[in-house]
């Protein structure tokens, strides 16, 4: 990779949601494309959730810290809603991230429709229940686990249903 890409890069893993601190929009696996020519440079990115609404957020704070690199003159930074975002779409490092913030990550098989449950960040039990499938945002919902009665919270599964054809 190009040294200017890497640093975009580097510069975008400590840059997170803001209703997700403690991961990066790079382990979530929102950014699709950095495109640089000189000191300009184009990030695309994925949105997530439809219904967070974090992304202004997020577009000022990666436009903020990528113009902090001394060698950057303007930075664009677009989402597109063509591409689609899934909860697979985090990397491992971020569901470590998760877990460790009392989050648990999105279920890795799950089927469109179907109920849905989680292992417990702390514990790592698979006794958990759902309290309240709409949590404190959009994107996440309240579990209990019954081994070491803590409640938790979960981020909601999201696979590409709104795919454009
Ligand atoms: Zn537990």
């Amino acid at each position: 990779m190009e040294l200017k890409q890497k640093e975009i890069y580097e510069t975008l893993k400590k840059v997170d949601d803001p209703e997700l601190t403690a991961v990066s929009v790079v382990d979530l696996g929102m950014v699709h494309k950095v495109s640089i020519d000189g000191g300009t440079v184009s990030i695309t990115m994925v949105p997530t959730f439809a219904g967070c609404p974090a992304l202004d957020f997020i577009q000022k704070n990666v436009q903020t810290a990528v113009q902090k690199l001394h060698w950057v003159m303007d930075c664009q930074v677009t989402f597109s809603f063509q591409l689609t975002w899934s909860t697979t779409s985090i990397t491992n490092h971020g569901k470590q991230q998760l877990k460790k913030h009392g989050i648990a990550p999105p279920p890795e098989n799950y089927i469109p429709g179907d109920e849905w449950t989680v292992d417990c960040p702390y514990c790592g039990s698979a006794f958990t229940s759902m309290e309240n499938v709409f949590g404190p945002t959009a994107c996440r919902s309240i579990l209990y686990c019954a081994a070491c009665k803590n409640p938790f919270e979960a981020m909601k599964p999201v696979l590409d249903h709104h795919t454009i054809t």
